[in-house]
């Protein structure tokens, strides 16, 4: 396996994801909502964080300030040192949403290209093979996203989002929608291309156990004011393989998470299938 270490030699990894003082109040004059209050953050360059927690705490948001797709309140969302501005700038980003927003009308290949005809950049149809190689679609290069499963455009979407060799990328619940089984199969594929392309990751998933498959660090958000409770360092080694789902090292880790996101005394239906499948 090709291992994490930054890719430039021996320079050791900078900052990655750079979050200082973030506060967002969404509102009119009459309704204000403060969706996140002094969130801070850092990781290092070229990790994996995930970041948890319950539906409407502002994980979104945080995702969304940080690709420049909403404006901070008060304080700073870098990655690797850069601003979202400069992140657009220098087309290093690649962002994939739980709904894969493919274009009808397009084939996989042209879904694929189109962050590079947006910036203005060439088509890279050597990276472009490689991509659809790299998220298993060898033969569909031509279909549209009506003929594929909800998961194969999943895949689409994360080869999109890579098609820019981004040094940064954003990810929101990107296989929320798919079911179990599926999800599990695409996130073991996700880490497979992360380790191969690795970039600073900000993964927001309401999956507990796949937080801990892939990350480097989960934080925990609490809602209302969302805020990060708790900010966990994921030390099993890499490379992470299922069969790890099955130490008790990762039952600690899951289980010191779904007490923070649902209190000790709780079994939650969900955690039980979000360990289920594979
Ligand atoms: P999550 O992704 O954790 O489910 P979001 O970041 O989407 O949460 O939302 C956090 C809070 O901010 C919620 O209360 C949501 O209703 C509110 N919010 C998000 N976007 C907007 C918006 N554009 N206008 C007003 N409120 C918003
Ligand atoms: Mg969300």
């Amino acid at each position: 396996m090709v291992d994490l270490a930054p890719q430039s030699g021996a320079r050791p990894p900078g900052t990655g994801i750079d979050i200082s003082g973030l506060t967002k109040v969404f509102g009119s004059r009459s309704k204000t909502v403060t969706a996140l209050e002094d969130v801070t953050l850092k990781t290092s360059e070229g990790s994996f964080l995930a970041l948890l927690g319950p539906s409407g705490c502002g994980k979104s948001t945080v995702l969304r300030v940080l690709a420049g797709l909403e404006a901070a309140t008060s304080g700073t969302a870098l990655m690797n040192g850069r601003s979202p501005k400069e992140l657009q700038g220098d087309h290093g980003l690649g962002i994939a949403f739980q709904d894969s927003a493919l274009l009808p009308w397009r084939s996989v290949e042209a879904n694929i290209k189109l962050p590079l005809q947006v910036a203005g950049l060439p088509a890279d149809d050597e990276l472009i093979a490689e991509l659809i190689d790299l998220v298993g679609l060898n033969g569909f290069e031509k279909a549209k996203p009506a003929t594929l499963s909800g998961g194969m455009r999943q895949r689409v979407s994360i080869a999109r989002a890579l098609v820019v060799r981004p040094t940064a990328l954003l990810l929101d619940e990107p296989f929320g929608a798919l079911d179990d089984m599926t999800r599990q199969r695409l996130n073991i594929e996700l880490l497979r291309i992360w380790t191969e392309k690795p970039a600073t990751t900000l993964m927001v998933t309401h999956g507990i156990a796949e937080a801990v498959f892939l990350s480097d660090e989960v934080a925990v958000m609490s809602p209302r004011p969302g805020r990060i409770i708790e900010i966990l360092p994921i030390d099993l080694p890499r490379p992470r393989v299922p069969e790890m789902m099955r130490t008790p090292e990762f039952h600690a880790l899951h289980d010191h998470l779904s007490g923070l996101l649902f209190g000790r005394s709780q079994a939650p239906a969900d955690l039980a299938h979000a360990d289920g499948a594979g």
